[in-house]
């Protein structure tokens, strides 16, 4: 299936914010994201850990639990603004249409029911007992999309491997034929072959299905080879996004071209990059640029003026006071425009 970049976007995030409430004042997990999600799009959100990308999908499937609290922002699916959504009708959005992978899903798997029985739960709380006629073929079929022999239907979670337990989550995930997947480091947990295998079989289920997907994870090699776009996230706040040929060829944000020297290459033998310096306070974010107590580039302007998203190349947007101008000379707003790469 091929990305719909023509269509509007089947999702858009605009100016999101979650905030952690401390002790000592609102910590900014998510603190203004902007994105759009296409028809058949695969849009990686990366950075390192504690930058926000996990709370930014809890955000997004409004899972947030306290202390967390969404303060602000607009998540629109198909044009229905989730935010402010009862939770009852919240409950025919999730899974039917906005599922997850969630973080460690393998372990989220019910030791003590067979996998056939979890997943006919998860079909029947939301479709109701009619479901029941032709469940068996039915889960037979996800676990074949998802490269699973049919004996799993009766087997157990300690009887599955890691990489066959995130399978079944995947096949969970689909089962009610999602619009929008959300796969949180869903294979951060696998050693590295599996960890391939598994996501290029969510990618195969997603083209197959003709789902949008948002992979979330921190290595770019993997997103290197999955993902049609990329967001590069740091602190709270979107700082680049691309499409994945232009990220890797010519990153614009300081922080995107750290991320990916830091990459190892088996080609190049050569020093990795680390990102020197600390992460500023998230309950006090500096006046300026977030980036600027690990910038080698900051200027006196990135100590006091926030650098605004602008569109550098066609379809690349980067928020960096090193680049001025968009690629027609004005400012452009991301909250404004849809984004086609
Ligand atoms: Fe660095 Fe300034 Fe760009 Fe921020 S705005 S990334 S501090 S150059």
């Amino acid at each position: 299936m091929t990305t719909s970049w023509n269509q509007p976007p089947v999702l858009k995030v605009r100016g999101l914010k979650v905030y952690y409430e401390t002790p000592k004042g609102d910590v900014l997990a998510v603190d203004g994201v902007n994105f759009d999600l296409f028809k058949g799009e695969t849009l990686g959100l990366v950075g390192e850990s504690g930058c926000g990308k996990s709370t930014a999908a809890m955000g997004i499937l409004q899972l947030v639990t306290p202390p967390g609290r969404v303060v602000d922002g607009e998540v629109l699916l198909e044009g229905h603004n989730l935010l402010g959504m009862s939770e009852q009708a919240l409950r025919a959005v999730r899974w039917i249409k906005l599922a997850l992978i969630p973080q460690g899903a393998m372990n989220s798997l019910n030791p003590t029911m067979k996998v056939s029985a979890q997943i006919k739960d998860a079909i029947i709380a939301h479709e109701g007992k009619q479901a029941n006629k032709g469940i068996k073929p039915r889960i037979l079929e996800l676990l074949t999309m998802v490269g699973l022999p049919g004996r799993v239907y009766d087997l157990y979670p300690h009887e599955l491997s890691g990489g066959m337990k995130q399978r079944v989550c995947i096949a969970m995930a689909i089962a009610l034929n999602p619009t929008v997947i959300i796969a949180d480091e869903s294979t951060s947990a696998l050693d590295v072959v599996v960890q391939r295998v598994v996501a290029q079989t969510m990618l195969k289920v997603k083209d197959a299905l003709g789902v949008s997907m948002i992979m979330i994870g921190h290595d770019m090699g993997l997103m290197a080879q999955m993902v049609d776009r990329i967001a590069v996230m740091y602190a709270g706040k979107i700082v680049e996004i691309a499409p994945v040929k232009e990220m890797f060829a010519e990153p614009k944000h300081p922080y995107s071209q750290l991320l990916i020297e830091s990459v190892p290459s088996l080609k190049e033998r050569k020093p990795l990059k680390i990102t020197e310096g600390i992460t500023h306070d998230p309950r006090n974010p500096p006046p300026g640029c977030i980036f600027q107590l690990r910038c080698p580039f900051v200027m006196d302007i990135c100590r006091v003026q926030p650098p605004v998203m602008r569109e550098t190349n066609e379809g690349q947007l980067v928020a960096c006071h090193l680049y001025p101008e968009s690629v027609d000379g004005s400012l452009i707003n991301v909250a404004d425009v849809a984004r086609n790469p």
